[in-house]
């Protein structure tokens, strides 16, 4: 088989403690996809599976609209996309079920809805989509689709239990943020999975969500059901932990952007950490964490075409070039200016600030005059720029995208900066930032531009070889309008 992978699924048979093999919203789309799945999870079966899974693709998003809807007073409209996705589920699950599994599932549909139904009347009433009511709704996705998986995974002869993800991820109260709580979290999850892995059934579970002690429901983040399956694995200190998706594994950029990237064979968990954090969606930025902490490999790989060997993520990786091209769209450039001076509790004044707005910065570079900060939401700037008003004076300007070029020690090679200056250094690039780590330098460039920043970057570092550079890093750095450190 056509299958690298090979040897690591051996080796986890003789230390069975489980493979968490995640399945994202395309993976589970249909019933042809979720009969794929079945396949996929049934050859695993030696090595004892954890499943996973997303909310069917695009579910999430309309939950998001119904809520809204329902907020904004509409709730015919709310309920006419409950409707669509109960028809969806509906359809789906007659392609996998028969009999009185199919029964049951239609009657556990029918629960479900209803307090989707609740929960639009709910925020009608009140006028407001919170966030915790956010939570309760959007988790609904991975509730359905964890039961129509547990149940084509029982038609298809195996024994599936599901497990309630809310039970075992136990999280703070950041709701559509929330971080779990490590230690409880990772009890439950050993109380609850390695005795059935032990007994030799496959645990289901709802990617996305968690609960917090008081068994509020919270979610980790949009496209968080990759960080779940890292929790998961590092919680029952699993083998392996398999991200099944709808490309090849992680690419040099974005496929949709550059239809010619290629697929990184391997790669180390900063480097994936950092290409993540930086925009590439295939993996949700806190992913890494866990596993990186428990060191078990990552492997991103693709549902539709599984005997590609697809992308491994390890503590270490050799080769010291660029590895892949990403950008995070949506930052924002923010410039603190004192009024006087830079006095230190001024810099500390602005942390204790963004820290009480929770408003997280993404990079910052100082100079005696001024502060640049870059943040990934405005939201709370207005707010921020009053607080500070008297000591300080703040502006910024949005629609900016960090375009980032990621490898291990890129850094150390100055004639990468100057061959990405010579392939976008026309569009205008507002400041290099070289965060603390070495592994990326990114551009920063109007959001407008980006795309086309990530096209090139991608045509010069991986689709032809650059003739050697005739200018070092340092003299193309200063025709930046600022350097980061
Ligand atoms: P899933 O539903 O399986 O979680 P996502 O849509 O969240 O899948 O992530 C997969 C998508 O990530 C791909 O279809 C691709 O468009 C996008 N993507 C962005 N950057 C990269 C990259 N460097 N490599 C692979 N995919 C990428
Ligand atoms: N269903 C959730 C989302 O769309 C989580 C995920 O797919 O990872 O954000
Ligand atoms: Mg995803």
């Amino acid at each position: 088989m056509n299958d690298p992978s090979e040897a690591s699924r051996e080796a986890s048979s003789q230390h069975p403690k489980g493979v968490v093999m995640k399945f994202g919203g395309t993976s589970v789309e249909d019933a042809a996809a979720i009969r794929r799945l079945c396949k996929l999870v049934e050859r695993s079966s030696p090595h004892r599976p954890v499943v996973v899974v997303s909310a069917l693709a695009k579910v999430t998003d309309q939950l998001m609209n119904a809520g809204w809807a329902a907020a904004a007073g509409s709730l015919d409209s709310a309920r006419e996309i409950l409707q669509v996705l109960r028809r969806r589920h509906e359809t789906v699950a007659s392609g996998l079920a028969k009999g009185e599994e199919r029964r049951r599932l239609s009657r556990e549909f029918a629960t479900e809805f209803k307090a989707l139904d609740k929960m639009l009347l709910t925020i009608a009433s009140e006028k407001a989509l919170t966030p915790r009511s956010q939570d309760s709704l959007l988790g609904v996705g991975e509730s359905l689709s964890s039961k129509l998986v547990q149940c084509a995974l029982r038609s298809a002869g195996i024994t599936a239990t599901l497990v309630d993800a809310r039970e075992c991820i136990v999280t703070d109260a950041a709701h559509t943020r929330a971080t779990p709580l490590w230690e409880e979290t990772n009890e439950r999850l050993q109380a609850v999975l390695l005795p059935l892995l032990e007994s030799g059934r496959v645990p289901v579970m709802g990617g996305f969500v968690g609960a917090t002690r008081d068994a509020i429901p919270t979610t980790l983040g949009r496209g968080g059901s990759d960080f779940s399956a890292s929790i998961v694995g590092a919680g029952v200190h699993a083998q392996r932990i398999e991200i099944w998706t709808d490309v090849d594994g992680i690419m040099t950029a974005d496929p949709n952007l550059c239809p010619d990237a290629r697929r990184v064979p391997r790669m180390s968990f900063d480097e994936a950490a950092d290409l993540a954090y930086f925009g590439a969606k295939v993996l949700h930025p806190a992913t890494l964490v866990p596993a990186m902490r428990s060191n078990i490999p990552v492997w991103v790989l693709n549902s539709r075409n599984p005997g590609c060997a697809g992308t491994e993520i390890v503590a270490h990786c050799e080769g010291d070039g660029v590895k892949a091209v990403t950008a995070k769209r949506g930052v924002a450039i923010v410039d603190v200016e004192p009024v006087r001076w830079f006095a230190p509790e001024l810099l500390r004044e602005v942390f204790d600030v963004f820290e009480r707005h929770q408003h997280s910065l993404d990079l910052l570079s100082a100079s005696r005059g001024s502060l640049a900060l870059l943040v990934s939401s405005v939201s709370a700037l207005p707010a921020i720029a009053d607080e500070l008003k008297g000591m300080a004076h703040v502006r910024w300007e949005n629609h900016k995208a960090l375009v980032c070029l990621v490898g291990e020690q890129v850094r150390r090679r100055p004639e990468l900066a100057s061959q990405a200056f010579r392939a976008i250094g026309d569009i205008d690039v507002r400041m290099i930032c070289q965060g603390a780590s070495e592994r990326n330098i990114s551009f920063l460039v109007d959001e407008s531009r980006a795309e086309e920043a990530v096209q090139r970057l991608h045509r010069s570092f991986f689709l032809h070889s650059e003739p050697a550079m005739e200018q070092d890093a340092s003299q193309a750095m200063c025709q930046a309008e600022g350097a980061w450190q």
